[in-house]
């Protein structure tokens, strides 16, 4: 069976990164979780003041972006983020770092660095990348491009139930809101914005169990690989 890049984009909060997983899994990929490295980028700039309310200081954060070190490590079978070699993963799961990441993500030397990182943990195929710009702009050749989209309402309470899950004690229209912006952000900024690629395939997964959904890419994924 030949090795391809699998490349999922779509929006926010549409369960991207369980299917992109659980494929990867499957087919013994590696997975890459591009939001995650946005998200450490946000924490980043949060932590140490380059990212406030109303203002990202590009030149602090220029400065320090080729030095920061993003890196994935498996710990008990689940994928963790790392930034400068401390485990952020529960951190960057957020409200607020998720909205610094999106923030963060329209800035286009921030794109620019995690691209190439991105492209270089793709370089071998047998990948599996889940974000808003592979299948358009780090892997505009890859085999097998699935655009996932779902309604703002039907993502939002997705990830109220996540967040409840985690114990949190989310406001569910705080969270559409979220959602809403950050939809609104990626699909209108200059760099890279979110858009379907010309020949990735389009899955709208409001009306479909996680079962149907992953039956689905995992048929396309057999004929890419024929
Ligand atoms: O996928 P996730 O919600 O974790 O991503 C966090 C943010 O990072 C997104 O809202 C988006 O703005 C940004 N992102 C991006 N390009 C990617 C992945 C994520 O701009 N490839």
């Amino acid at each position: 069976m030949k090795k391809i890049v699998v490349a999922i984009d779509g929006f926010s909060s549409c369960g991207k990164s369980t299917m992109a997983k659980q494929l990867a899994k499957q087919v013994g990929y590696i997975y890459v979780d591009t939001g995650a490295m946005y998200r450490a980028v946000g924490l980043f700039g949060l932590q140490n003041g380059i990212i406030t309310k109303n203002n990202i200081d590009e030149q602090k954060l220029a400065e320090k972006i080729y030095n920061l070190k993003i890196y994935f490590k498996n710990i008990n079978g689940v994928q963790h983020v790392f930034l400068n070699d401390v485990d952020v993963e529960s951190k960057i799961r957020t409200l607020e770092t998720g909205d610094a990441a999106s923030r963060v993500s329209a800035v286009a030397f921030v794109r620019k660095a995690l691209v190439a990182q991105q492209q270089k943990m793709g370089e071998n195929k047998g990948v599996v990348l889940d974000g808003r710009d592979i299948g358009t702009v780090v892997f505009p050749d890859a085999e097998l491009k699935i655009f996932v989209t779902a309604s703002a309402e039907v993502r939002a309470q997705r990830r109220f139930d996540e967040l409840v899950q985690k114990g949190e004690n989310p406001d569910y229209e705080e969270v559409l809101k979220n959602i809403t912006e950050r939809d609104y952000r990626d699909t209108h900024r200059v760099e890279s914005p979110l858009r379907q690629a010309s020949d990735a395939l389009l899955l709208d997964n409001s009306f479909l169990t996680k079962e149907q959904q992953y039956k689905k890419i995992l048929e396309w994924f057999k004929y890419k690989t024929q």
